[in-house]
């Protein structure tokens, strides 16, 4: 599940080029017992399956004899802290980060006591196991990492990057498509104004579709708009 998407795109090409390790770890190979068990009934019943401590202990123990001890070990979790831009920037600082999945019902509540030391989320809603909230994080923080994407500054006018703002609009030719003409500023060659449009596109678009950008979020969407305004 994970494998695959970790062989295409701009992590692929990082982890050839050297500048990202990213090792897959099937917790069944951390279980003791014949069938390699790692679920288990939850104590006071209710529905469902809840993943065993000992697999993920020894997985974790293992991996940090091997490999050294991760800087963060990551629970994936719908309860955790949300993945954010300021979470994946601080993440891509850290020279090592081990990423745990759950599945089932979750995984024991020991796990997210006394091993993981953050625990993260990829929004609001429920998917059925950690793997795709793990490529996520994966993505999100390799992107940051300087030289995973080609043109850094690409990733800095990214949506959230550039000033904590919402991007702006992007259009590509031809210029009129089917009778839908471009912005005209955008084909004026003027620098200063195709900057200054894209500002206000920017803000407008962030005052219309996240406001809570502006009113509680990012201090630095705040500058900007208090800027814009002077
Ligand atoms: N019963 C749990 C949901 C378990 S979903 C609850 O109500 O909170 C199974 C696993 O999928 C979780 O252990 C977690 O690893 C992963 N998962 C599901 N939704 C997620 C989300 N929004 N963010 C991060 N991980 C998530």
């Amino acid at each position: 599940m994970v494998e695959g998407p970790l062989q295409e795109g701009i992590v692929a090409r990082a982890v050839a080029k050297g500048l990202l390790d990213i090792r897959v770890h099937d917790l069944r190979d951390f279980t003791t017992d014949r069938h390699r068990v790692v679920d288990d009934v939850p104590f006071g019943g209710g529905p469902g399956m809840v993943l065993k401590p000992e697999p993920l202990f020894v997985a974790v123990e293992t991996i940090r004899a091997q490999r050294g001890s991760p800087s963060a070990v990551i629970l994936t979790s719908p309860d955790g802290e949300t993945l954010t831009h300021d979470v994946a920037t601080r993440l891509s600082t850290l020279d090592h980060i081990m990423i745990l999945c759950g599945r089932y019902e979750g995984v024991d509540e020991r796990v997210r006591e006394h091993l993981a030391t953050d625990t993260i989320s990829i929004g609001d809603y429920v998917v059925s196991g950690g793997e795709l909230p793990a490529l996520v994080i994966v993505d999100a923080v390799a992107r940051l990492v300087p030289g995973v994407v080609g043109d850094e500054a690409s990733v800095a006018r990214d949506t959230f990057a550039r000033d904590g703002l919402l991007d702006y609009p992007q259009y590509t030719r031809p210029a009129d498509f089917r009778g839908l003409t471009v912005p005209p500023v955008l084909l004026s060659g003027h620098h200063a104004e195709i900057e200054r449009w894209r500002r206000e596109q920017a803000l407008e678009r962030t005052r219309r579709h996240r406001p809570d950008l502006l009113a509680n979020g990012s201090e630095r969407a705040a500058k900007s708009e208090r800027s814009e305004e002077s």
